[in-house]
């Protein structure tokens, strides 16, 4: 007869393991720190990462999430960062710049995004090129020089260009330019940039791939070698997506396809009436449909005629649907002033270049009825104008 287990013991020992042949229809989130093995072989595999046996090496819900993306992404491999930023931030570590190497960023990308690569390269005597690349004029450009990387964003931000990713990979080719994509706008549900010819496509899954705005994360697809080294790395920076966030998150991706096509079909119909206001200026929806021809996506941005920075703070007080929130991809609508927001760390020259007025207000189109929104933003652009002018 085994002698019985103390108190202390059971209570550490007791319920560790399920016993079922039930296979969930949904994973577990898996939040231990760390795994142990029945035998000492498969512990010592796991050693080389040939199993989960410690999370900041690899998780079972990150994992989970990364064949998900990849397999929406036609990528061989994926991998998850705990932020968008830190999917972008191991990209650009794994390019091992140097003194003298130039790199291109678009002019009208992600304020942070700028903010980052420009003082990453200054640290290694980079010479970056910001250009409009989903102009005409930037790819001609891009055509006389020689840069060692490029980013572009495939639906830039908040000015809601959509760039030529084809023509741009064209280019990166005949140049050994390593070509890198934030697709965080258009999301894999409608545009995949590795099979139009991408080294490297990156995503804010904090944004649409989620899409409830109730985790933050970022995810990098490529190829297996390029992938294996931003995974060696990402071991040692520590910058591995959590279960908690990487279960929201492939959750959210459950419902993108459906999402992105109705956030796409409202924010087409929210645009056409906003163009048609007298109180709007201009209206930015992407208008290339041969390049995105799955839809365009939910993102959208207008500006209020003859507004000022201050009637704008007087519209995101006066929405009452829309939420005024610093960021995008959500069932919710959600509104920003461009030059405060996502703009906030560009310089004015640098905002000019970029076409972004202190009139314009960035629109994350929710899937809220068209309609009602429709209704709110104008509501909110008259009381915002009418307060000034009383
Ligand atoms: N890329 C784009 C286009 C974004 O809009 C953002 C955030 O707004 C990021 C990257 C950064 O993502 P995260 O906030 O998840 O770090």
């Amino acid at each position: 007869m085994p002698k019985a287990r103390q108190t202390a013991t059971l209570a550490i020992h007791a319920g560790a393991q399920l016993q079922s042949r039930a296979r969930p229809l949904v994973p577990a989130i898996h939040v231990a720190s760390v795994s142990y093995f029945d035998d000492a072989e498969s512990l010592d595999r796991s050693m080389d990462g040939q199993d989960f046996v410690y999370a900041r090496i690899n998780g079972p819900n990150a994992s989970l999430l990364e064949e998900a993306v990849a397999s929406l992404e036609g990528a061989q491999a994926c991998v998850a960062y705990a932020s968008g930023m830190a999917a972008l931030r191991a990209v650009a570590e794994a390019q091992g710049w140097k003194d003298g190497d130039a790199i291109v960023i678009p002019a009208d990308c992600y304020g942070l995004t700028r903010t980052y690569l420009k003082g990453y390269a200054a640290q290694r005597g980079v010479q970056v090129h910001s250009l409009t690349l989903s102009s005409p004029e930037g790819l001609a450009q891009l055509a006389a020089l020689r840069p060692r990387f490029v980013l572009a964003e495939s639906i830039s931000n908040p000015c809601v260009r959509v760039t030529d990713l084809r023509a741009v990979a064209g280019a990166c080719k005949e140049r050994g330019a390593v070509f890198a994509v934030d697709a965080t706008f258009a999301s894999p549900a409608l545009q995949q940039p590795l099979a139009l010819g991408a080294d490297y496509v990156l995503h804010s899954t904090t944004k649409w791939i989620n899409g409830h705005s109730d985790a933050l994360g970022g995810v990098v697809s490529g190829s297996r070698a390029r992938m294996d080294v931003l995974r060696a790395a990402r071991v040692i920076d520590g910058a591995i997506l959590g279960p908690f966030e990487a279960y929201l998150t492939l959750r959210g991706l459950r419902t993108l396809p459906l999402r992105m096509k109705a956030h796409s079909e409202h924010a087409v119909q929210v645009a056409a009436r906003l163009a048609a206001s007298p109180a709007v200026e201009r209206v930015y929806y992407p208008e290339r449909s041969d390049l995105l021809p799955q839809g365009a996506g939910g993102m959208l941005a207008f500006e209020i005629r003859g507004a000022k920075a201050a009637h704008c703070r007087a519209f995101l007080e006066a929405v009452r649907l829309a939420r005024p929130a610093p960021s995008l991809g959500d069932v919710s609508t959600t509104v920003m002033h461009a030059a405060t927001a996502a703009a906030r760390r560009m310089t004015p020259a640098e905002r000019e270049v970029a076409g972004i007025r202190e009139n314009l207000i960035r629109v994350s189109v929710g899937l809220e009825d068209p309609g009602d929104i429709t209704d709110d933003l104008l509501a909110a652009v008259a009381s915002a104008m009418d307060g000034a002018r009383s």
